[in-house]
């Protein structure tokens, strides 16, 4: 057991004496996912990654964060959205009193590009306010992209379809993680052009003004047994990436870790 919500504080203390100093804080949001996916799509999915990972390393899981910065999707139904100096609020609160039951490690573990703003304040906050916590903000694309690009080329998948949002890349995680909420007689593609493009003008306009399906790439070839490859090959970039900071002792040497 290594979810702080399923463990006891005698469990906490425990796990923290025995060297337990390392917590995953995963980064979800609510907001839509095309006409097939759940709103959760996001949370599911970072919280996946961060079971996967505690599965391998010496880490203690937190609760999945279920909203963060969201409003490039403003215009769809079910919407939930935080300001990012909110969520880097709530990431640096929740930080402090980390630190304060023995935390030496903090990985922020984000699912949801949208929160890349309040990524960075909340690292330069903690940075300077919990100087002593090594703390590790990884950006998805760059730390895992290869790995799932690998996976995709394998099968014949192009980046256009796996998408940005809701496509076949997301659609096949969610097919293994909760396919009885995928609602695959609804996938449809969206926009399926240029991706960098794609999310220029999404960054720029918001998802609506790209796609009025709220589906960046084309979800219909998704495959539940892609999508455990796809979090197994995210799962192991992270792994590797992880053994540096795992390895840091943040306490003498603050500098050598950061990102
Ligand atoms: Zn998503």
């Amino acid at each position: 057991m290594k979810s702080l919500a399923g463990m006891t504080w005698p469990m906490v203390a425990q796990a923290v004496a025995d060297g337990m100093t390392t917590v995953i804080l995963p980064l979800g949001a609510t907001e839509q996912h095309g006409p097939h996916l759940p709103l959760g799509t996001d949370t599911v999915r970072a919280h996946a990654l961060a079971e996967r990972l505690a599965e391998r390393l010496p880490v203690l899981v937190a609760p999945a964060l279920p909203i963060g910065c969201s409003d490039e999707h403003e215009g769809f139904a079910g919407l939930l959205s935080l300001e990012a100096e909110t969520l880097a609020a709530v990431i640096a609160d929740c930080a402090r009193r980390m630190a304060g039951w023995g935390v030496r490690r903090l990985v922020v573990l984000s699912a949801h590009g949208g929160n890349g703003r309040a990524l960075a304040l909340a690292e330069a906050r903690l940075r300077r306010e919990l100087p002593e916590l090594a703390l590790w903000i990884p950006d998805a694309a760059l730390v895992c992209g290869d790995g799932v690009r690998e996976v995709a080329a394998f099968d014949g998948i192009p980046p256009a379809t796996i998408g940005l949002h809701a496509g076949e890349g997301e659609t096949s995680e969610l097919l293994h993680l909760c396919p009885q909420q995928v609602r695959m007689d609804r996938a449809i593609p969206g926009y399926t052009g240029d991706m960098e493009e794609g999310l220029t003008r999404l960054v720029a306009a918001g998802t609506r003004a790209l796609t009025s399906t709220g589906v960046v790439g084309d979800p219909r070839p998704a495959d539940a047994g892609r999508g455990e490859r796809y979090l197994a090959a995210q799962a192991a970039c992270y792994e590797a990436a992880l053994a540096w900071l795992l390895a840091a002792d943040p306490v003498t040497s603050p500098e050598s870790v950061g990102a």
